[in-house]
C-alpha cells in the first residue's frame, strides 16, 4: 500500500510502499477513503506528544470501509462502512474503563499517534474505535467529523444548554463552522462570535441568529445585550480570545473550551462565582459518540467545508492546514 509516513519526529513525511497491514486479534483492517488533517495531527509530526514511536503514520478523521477482520471480531463484516476518530480503543479493564469511562482509558490508543492511521490506503483499527458511517454520508464529509465534528457536537450535546437557549460560538474555523451548524440544529440561539467579518455572511448562512465582530466590539457586552449566553463553545485556540467572553455568560453559564491555547488563560472568578459560572473543556468522544455524531449530521445535512488532495500531496496539504487559510478542513483521498 502506499502510505505517507514521518520518519521520526520533526521530520519531513516521506511517501513509501509497504505491506498492507495483517489485522490482529480484536483489529479490524480498513480500507481509507478519506482522512481528515487535523491540527493535532502536529503532535505526530513533530513528536510533541508523549509515547509516540517512528516511523508513525499520521491521521486519526479515518473514514474507509472495512477489508478484513481479525480474530475475534464479530461486531464489524467486510464493506461495513467505518470511521475513527481520536479515541483509537481502551482496554476494558482499567479503572475509568470499569466505570464505562473509555474516553479516560488509562492505556488508551489514540489513532495516528500510538498506532498508524489514516495517511494511508489502509490502517488496522482495534474494533472498539471504529464507528459505523450512515449511507448517505460521503466519505470526505464524514472524516473531519470524526474529529472536528465530534469534538463540537459532543461538547453542545453535555452541556447545559437547552433549546432556545443563548449559545455562542467563538472562532469560525475548521471547528467552529461545524459547531455553528450542530447549535442551530440543536435549536440553540446561536451566536457566530470572530475578528473576520468577511465570515459573517458564512455564519448566518451556516445557522447563526447573531454575529459579532470582535475585532470592533466587545464579545462580552455584545453577549450580555443578547441576555448574557447560556454556553460558549470556545474554538479559537487564543488565551486572550478565551479570557475576552468570560463576563458574557449569563448565570450558570458555562464556557466550554475545545481549541487548546499555548498559554494559561486568567479568567475572573468573582464573576463566575457572582453568576454561579463555568470555565471548562471538552475532548472528542469514544466510537459511540462519533456514530451519533455521523448520524445527526446524516439527519440534519450537516457537513464540513473541505478541500481535497491525493495522498501523493500530503506536504502541501499538511502546510494548508497549518496555515489556518483553509476553508475549512482539510482532507486527504488515499
Ligand atoms: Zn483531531
Ligand atoms: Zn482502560
Amino acid at each position: 500500500m502506499r502510505a505517507a509516513v514521518v520518519p521520526e519526529a520533526g521530520a519531513e513525511f516521506e511517501l513509501v510502499e509497504r505491506e498492507v497491514p495483517d489485522p490482529g486479534p480484536g483489529e479490524v483492517l480498513v480500507e481509507v477513503d478519506a482522512c481528515g488533517i487535523c491540527h493535532s495531527d502536529v503532535f505526530t509530526k513533530e513528536g510533541t506528544y508523549p509515547g509516540v514511536a517512528y516511523p508513525r503514520i499520521p491521521g486519526h478523521e479515518v473514514a474507509g470501509h472495512v477489508a478484513a477482520v481479525g480474530e475475534d471480531v464479530t461486531t464489524w463484516h467486510e464493506g461495513d462502512r467505518v470511521g475513527a476518530g481520536w479515541h483509537g480503543g481502551h482496554c476494558f479493564t482499567c479503572e475509568p474503563c470499569r466505570r464505562g469511562k473509555f474516553l479516560q482509558c488509562e492505556n488508551a490508543d489514540i489513532t495516528g499517534l500510538t498506532f498508524d492511521g489514516g495517511y494511508a490506503e489502509y490502517a488496522a483499527v482495534p474494533a472498539e474505535a471504529l464507528a459505523r458511517i450512515p449511507d448517505d454520508l460521503a466519505a470526505v464529509d464524514a472524516a473531519p467529523l470524526l474529529c472536528a465534528g465530534i469534538t463540537t457536537y459532543n461538547a453542545l450535546r453535555n452541556s447545559g444548554a437547552h433549546a432556545g437557549d443563548l449559545v455562542a460560538v467563538q472562532g469560525i474555523g475548521g471547528l467552529g463552522h461545524l459547531a455553528l451548524q450542530y447549535a442551530h440544529a440543536a435549536g440553540f440561539e446561536t451566536v457566530a462570535l470572530s475578528h473576520s467579518p468577511d465570515k459573517r455572511d458564512l455564519a448566518l448562512d451556516l445557522g447563526a441568529d447573531h454575529f459579532v465582530d470582535t475585532a470592533e466590539e466587545d464579545p462580552a457586552a455584545a453577549l450580555q445585550d443578547l441576555g448574557g449566553a447560556r454556553v460558549v463553545l470556545g474554538t479559537a485556540p487564543s488565551s486572550d480570545a478565551i479570557e475576552s467572553v468570560v463576563g458574557g455568560l449569563g448565570n450558570d453559564g458555562e464556557l466550554v473550551v475545545v481549541g487548546v491555547p499555548g498559554d494559561p488563560v486568567s479568567v475572573d472568578v468573582q464573576y463566575l462565582v457572582g453568576t454561579r459560572g463555568d470555565v471548562g473543556g471538552w475532548g472528542s468522544g469514544h466510537a459511540r459518540d462519533s456514530q451519533d455524531t455521523l448520524e445527526f449530521s446524516d439527519l440534519r445535512g450537516i457537513a464540513p467545508r473541505t478541500e481535497t488532495y491525493p495522498l501523493a500531496e500530503v506536504s502541501a496539504a499538511y502546510d494548508r492546514m497549518l496555515s489556518n487559510d483553509a476553508r475549512f478542513r482539510v482532507v486527504l483521498e488515499p
